[in-house]
């Protein structure tokens, strides 16, 4: 009997969710989905789920072995670079094949009206001195960034409540998961005055209507880029994750019947 191929998906996205609900059930793999722990109340996976960091890149490399990994599949958010840069080292110890599902960035479209600055700190500076109404579309841990710009005022949309320590004097928060439409997006931004946005460039159409929301409305965003994300082979979504796992599957199956 051919063992089923292990793989360890490192999650926090929705394509990370897609590849989960496609391997689950399949008998080939058997899956672990790790998750970093981000949110309170995550999505629930259908196969076998891990919270928490490993560890740096030797808990990593532990991991894979100690759960005898056959293959990895890195499919974290376009941001996560630490959790990228990890997963490449540690697979490179190891010898384990590593995938690397990329989700492509948005493209600058007519009447789109971005500055791309480098970090949320930057960001933060580039409001300019000012006053204006803000809208904030980004992680809870990035909204303290903007305590350096406490001139403006701010409407934070985040999934988790931050730390109250350090925020902005003037910060509003509005607890909301994508994904959102862009009808009620131009109706947030028209109700509540704003004048600019600040966002990550995190692709896929979950966010995206604010941006097109913004475009329709004539309004300037601030688009943090993204970072540099080491990556293995990059695959574009969980059929072509699926495929390279395959591959993989059709190679440790020649060689377990070559009894290698
Ligand atoms: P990160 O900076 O790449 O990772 C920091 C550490 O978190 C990693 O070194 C690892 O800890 C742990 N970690 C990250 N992803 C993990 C996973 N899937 N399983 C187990 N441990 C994991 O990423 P981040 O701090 O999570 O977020 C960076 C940026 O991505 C932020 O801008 C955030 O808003 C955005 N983002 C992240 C997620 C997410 O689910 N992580 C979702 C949406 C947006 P160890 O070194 O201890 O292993």
């Amino acid at each position: 009997m051919v063992k089923a191929l292990r793989v360890l998906i490192l999650g926090g996205t929705t394509e990370a969710s897609a590849l989960a609900r496609r391997l689950a059930g399949d008998a080939r793999f058997e899956a672990i989905f790790s998750l970093a722990g981000r949110t309170s109340a995550p999505k629930s996976q259908p196969i076998a789920t891990r919270t928490g960091g490993f560890g740096g890149v030797d808990g990593l490399t532990r991991f894979v072995g100690e759960h005898t990994i056959d293959a990895v599949i890195d499919a974290t958010h376009p941001y996560a670079d630490q959790m990228s840069s990890n997963a490449v080292l540690a697979c490179a110890c190891t010898g384990t094949p590593l995938a690397s599902l990329v989700r492509p960035p948005w493209d600058l479209q007519a009447g789109d009206r971005w500055q791309i600055v480098p970090s949320t700190t930057a960001a933060a500076f580039a409001l300019g001195p000012t006053p204006c109404r803000v809208f904030l579309s980004l992680g809870r841990q990035e909204l303290h960034a903007f305590a350096a710009a406490p001139q403006h005022h701010y409407l934070a949309r985040v999934i988790e409540t931050p730390d109250p320590r350090g925020l902005p004097p003037d910060l509003r928060l509005l607890r909301a998961r994508g994904p959102f439409d862009r009808a009620a997006e131009e109706r947030l931004l028209t109700g509540e005055k704003i004048e600019v946005l600040v966002s990550k460039n995190a692709g896929g159409m979950a966010t995206y209507a604010k941006m097109e929301a913004a475009r329709a409305l004539g309004l300037p965003a601030i688009m943090i880029d993204r970072p540099h994300k080491p990556a293995g082979h990059v695959v574009g979504d969980a059929g072509e994750a699926i495929a390279w796992l395959e591959q993989h599957l059709h190679a440790a199956t020649s060689r377990s019947l070559r009894g290698v």
